[in-house]
């Protein structure tokens, strides 16, 4: 069993006009998380910086419409997760999808905006995609400035309606004051910058202030942020979360692969039905116990409630 806390398999189903039963396309789409070992699936809102700002917010609702018409109403077996009671709820043959927000760009100034996604069930929100908006700087951009006072708002209301605050994205001042705010910390998807010198990597004082933190780090399977070489591979993977693990993270540790938000993953790793080989590379290399904090136990542990 497995919990995955990022994939755009909404974006891209938006933006390419495609459904969630899709069979080639999609890296995660119904057929493919059928045959795979995950049991719950976060499915980000990701709004494009191409999209005027007027018209940021009612794509995000046009993605969470999708959400419900394409993925929650068609397949009897797969659930809305807004709690861990929904996550624990789960048959046998159920799985669950829950909604995540991935940049802050869509509210705008508002945070009326955001109060709504919330009510329709967003779980976690990610305060910034690479770029700056009106909460926060993303890691992208060169003045990496902190938190406005729009973003501190928004952490206040995360709190208070015990929602994840996503670190992925966010720009390293962001980073370091969203940690002393935030009740429910996690960074969706990265990996480590000790391991592989990437930009959106963890370094190794924001893994220490995450494990300090109570948060949670996603291992994620994007190329580049694996290695710096061309072909990445399972076991290199597998150095980031030996990395972590002598970190002290082993209960913090969770899985955001990012699928369909890239077309370069580690080998034998680029859909959802591959989680796999991850599996059984799993296995090889680290304890039972460890296995299972990692892939879903850490998460519903530290479900907000
Ligand atoms: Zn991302």
């Amino acid at each position: 069993m497995i919990i995955d806390c990022h994939c755009d398999a909404l974006f891209k189903m938006w933006s390419h006009h495609i459904d969630f039963d899709d069979g080639v396309f999609l890296d995660v789409n119904y057929q493919k998380w059928m045959e795979s070992p995950v049991k719950v699936q976060c499915f980000a809102i990701y709004v494009p910086e191409h999209i005027p700002t007027e018209a940021k917010f009612s794509v995000a609702l046009h993605m969470i419409d999708l959400f419900f018409e394409k993925i929650i109403k068609p397949f009897s077996n797969i659930q809305f997760i807004q709690t861990k009671e929904d996550i624990e709820r789960l048959k046998p043959n159920e799985r669950g999808a829950m909604l995540t927000l991935e940049g802050l760009d869509c509210i705008g100034a508002e945070l009326y905006k955001l109060r709504i996604l919330l009510r329709l069930g967003v779980k976690m929100i990610g305060m910034s995609w690479n770029q700056a908006n009106l909460a926060v700087d993303g890691i992208g951009e060169p003045r990496g400035s902190g938190l406005s006072s729009l973003g501190r708002r928004v952490i206040q209301l995360a709190n208070q309606q015990k929602v994840w605050v996503d670190l992925a994205h966010i720009s390293e001042q962001g980073f370091d004051e969203a940690v002393e705010l935030s009740d429910y910390l996690i960074v969706s998807h990265a990996n480590s910058r000790s391991v592989c010198a990437h930009s959106r990597n963890l370094t190794e004082q924001q893994v220490r202030k995450i494990i300090d933190n109570n948060g949670l780090i996603g291992i994620t399977f994007v190329e580049n942020f694996v290695t710096t070489n061309n072909n990445a591979t399972i076991n290199d993977l597998l150095r980031h979360i030996s990395y972590f693990l002598s970190a002290g993270g082993e209960d913090h540790l969770v899985f955001g692969s990012d699928f369909d938000g890239t077309d370069r993953f580690v080998d034998n790793l680029s859909s959802i039905s591959q989680y796999s080989f991850l599996e059984a590379a799993l296995k090889q290399r680290f304890s039972a116990s460890i296995i299972q904090k990692i892939s879903y136990q850490n998460f519903i542990k530290h479900f907000p409630d």
